[in-house]
């Protein structure tokens, strides 16, 4: 479908920065160059730059490392770190606050090994600790996390051995709290300490009765499924005295849900979680931490309100309620400030992942003008049809379109009876998009577009081929619906004329983004350029941090995308600091029980046999054997 624009001879990058509203989500981190290329900010601290994404793909090519890739910047993330720990430091510091602020990252978000590893790096300064949801991550944790003043949260439903490892942690002089989900996990804990002979820290996940917002609202509340309500945890300190283990009774969890776009619920939940924490310190446990979980979301459409892909407050908003939350119903119920931990994940990595994939064809509806006349034995339906077409105006738009739609079914119902012939429904066919294209051209100059017409943009939007697989690489924006900012990342100094919906290469008909952000909606077509079929094109997709790289299965066996980092090297140079490559064919078969060795020498034998039969000579077996061996040491995506 055609774009137009008011100025096409002025356009300018500044006309895509509002387009596209780079400058509204991309939090500085992202922006266009008057080259109308996308670059990214990075700053190592004594350092700063800006590289083109595009420069970042010809140094990719060059060494060999092809599309669809992964840029992770580590430079963004130490930014991140070092934002969140500073504004906590700042709003804890101007509220007089009498507590320290602890971060700790919760593994689910980005399990990666490199991300892990850098998070831990970068965030010593703060004592930035870890999350733990379940056994593996934990184990994870305490091969990275060896801060002694860092905190180690182990959240999730533990067995024994997660319960044993935690104590050892702890008995090591790292510090690991193990949260009590479940009534029955307290018991164990306490029994297993005493084996182990070390004395647990140990948390209480407060199930909230205030309601989420956004996304997440049926992970919290009273139906949430985790935490202990309050009467089990007035069992539980009943139970740590008779034990004579309130001394053990340290923290105070809770999670509201991830991206939360409300000030208001975060606010009403901390309440409700210091309310609690208030009343175990006058149980006489010896608390001291108070942990408020995730949910600080991302605006990923720029948008700054209380839609589910935006975040109606700034971090420093954020920070500052918190503390002060905490600090007034403390003041009032005469309890110490506690140590605050939040579980940032989401707004911790998700700008620091952008996913970059090629166009590798586009389709678009071809529009015919509309026939002088028709044959003169052209059955009577098809004559109602072009005659629509000759009488629109735009006093009839919606009589027409209606019209339209009927005989178009019409001629597709004669067709499958065999009443007409193929050559006759597809005339039809371009009749009928002749006229809805002229009645969307139409519709953009009225003031009022009747409903019916208002999804015909959409219907008539091109489609461009990327080579990418959603449920690999996007899997949230096809599981919940999930917008992430989607633009191409060069020519932006020409107008993009198209509009298009994106489809990936998994032959799903899920494997689409067909929904894209909006200041004020939600979008549901792009706009890009002409796609020219023999130069390249590529699109970005950005904020892709957080959750997007374990929860992408192998549909269709696409595999993990080449990921690379990049950060500002010396003299502020473009640093290719670390490369993981995607997986190969093989990989992937292997992932779902094939063994390639046996597979390869099936194929020997089905070529073999072709030679003796005579099909193919002993020559030609090589090269198809050659074959498919490379195609088993290939990449999974398309590769020119
Ligand atoms: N903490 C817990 C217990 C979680 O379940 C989650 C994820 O939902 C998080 C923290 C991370 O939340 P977010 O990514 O919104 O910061």
């Amino acid at each position: 479908m055609e774009l137009t624009y008011k100025s096409l001879n002025g356009w300018s990058c500044e006309d895509a920065r509002e387009l596209y509203g780079i400058r509204n989500w991309g939090s500085g981190y992202f922006d266009i160059s008057e080259k109308g290329e996308v670059v990214v900010n990075l700053s190592n601290g004594e350092h700063s730059a800006s590289f083109s994404l595009m420069d970042i793909v010809s140094g990719l090519r060059a060494r060999g490392v092809s599309l669809p890739v992964l840029l992770r910047f580590g430079d963004i993330l130490d930014a991140r770190i070092k934002l969140l720990n500073e504004t906590f430091a700042k709003a804890i510091n101007e509220a007089y606050y009498q507590g320290a602020y602890r971060a700790v990252y919760p593994i689910k978000v980005n399990q990666q090994q490199q991300v892990v590893e850098e998070i831990t790096r970068f965030g010593r300064r703060y004592h930035h600790g870890l999350e733990a949801g379940s056994k593996a991550e934990l184990t994870a944790a305490l091969a990275y996390m060896h801060d002694p003043e860092a905190f180690i949260i182990c959240n999730g439903y533990k067995d024994e051995e997660f319960i044993d490892l935690a104590l050892y942690g702890l008995k090591m002089g790292l510090q690991t709290i193990i949260v009590v989900e479940m009534p029955s996990e307290l018991r164990l804990i306490l029994d297993r300490a005493a084996h182990i002979g070390v004395r647990p820290r140990i948390g209480i996940r407060a199930r909230l009765t205030a309601k989420g917002s956004g996304r997440w609202t049926e992970s919290s509340g009273d139906r949430s499924v985790f935490g202990l309500n309050t009467a089990q945890i007035i069992d539980a300190v009943d139970e740590l005295r008779q034990r004579n283990s309130l001394d053990c009774l340290q923290m105070l969890h809770c999670h509201l849900g991830s991206q939360i776009p409300s000030i208001r619920t975060i606010r009403s939940g901390v309440s409700e979680a210091v309310r609690i924490y208030a009343n175990l310190v006058r149980e006489g446990a010896k608390m001291g931490l108070l942990d408020v979980g995730g949910g600080l979301a991302v605006d990923y459409d720029g948008s700054h309100t209380n839609f589910a892909s935006s975040s109606n407050y700034s971090l420093e908003e954020y920070c500052a309620d918190i503390v002060e939350v905490v600090a007034s119903i403390c003041d009032e119920t005469g309890v110490s400030h506690p140590c605050l931990i939040t579980e940032s994940g989401r707004a911790t990595v998700a700008y620091y992942s952008v996913l970059l994939f090629n166009i590798l064809d586009a389709c678009r509806i071809e529009t015919h003008a509309l026939p002088e006349q028709l044959p003169k034995d052209a059955h009577e339906l098809l004559h109602n049809l072009w005659e629509i077409g000759q009488n629109l105006s735009a006093k009839n738009l919606q009589e027409s379109y209606n019209d339209a739609v009927y005989y178009r079914d019409e001629i597709r119902e004669l067709f499958t009876r065999g009443d007409i012939s193929l050559r006759e429904q597809a005339l039809g066919e371009q009749i009928f998009w002749h006229i809805a294209v002229r009645i969307a051209r139409e519709t953009r100059q009225l003031k009022y577009v009747p409903e019916e017409l208002r999804g015909l943009d959409n219907a008539l939007a091109d489609i461009y081929y990327g080579n990418f697989s959603v449920f690999q690489s996007l899997p949230d924006a096809w599981a919940i619906d999930q917008l992430f900012p989607v633009m191409p990342i060069h020519r932006l100094n020409e107008p993009p004329k198209r509009s298009a919906i994106l489809a990936d290469c998994t032959c799903d008909s899920d494997g689409k983004l067909d929904c894209f952000i909006d200041l004020h909606d939600v979008r549901h077509t792009l706009p890009v350029h002409e796609f020219r079929p023999n130069e390249e094109y590529i699109l970005g997709v950005f904020l892709v941090g957080a959750y997007q790289e374990t929860l992408g299965d192998l549909h269709n066996l696409f595999g993990d995308t080449n990921v690379v980092s990049i950060r500002v090297g010396p003299d502020a140079q473009m640093g290719y600091t670390a490369e993981i490559h995607g997986d190969s064919v093989a990989d992937v078969l292997s992932y779902v029980e094939y063994d390639p060795k046996s597979m390869a020498e099936r194929f020997r034998m089905l070529a073999e046999t072709a030679v003796q039969s005579g099909r193919i000579t002993a020559e030609e077996r090589r090269i198809v054997t050659e074959a498919y061996h490379a195609s088993l040491r290939g990449y999974t995506y398309f590769e020119s």
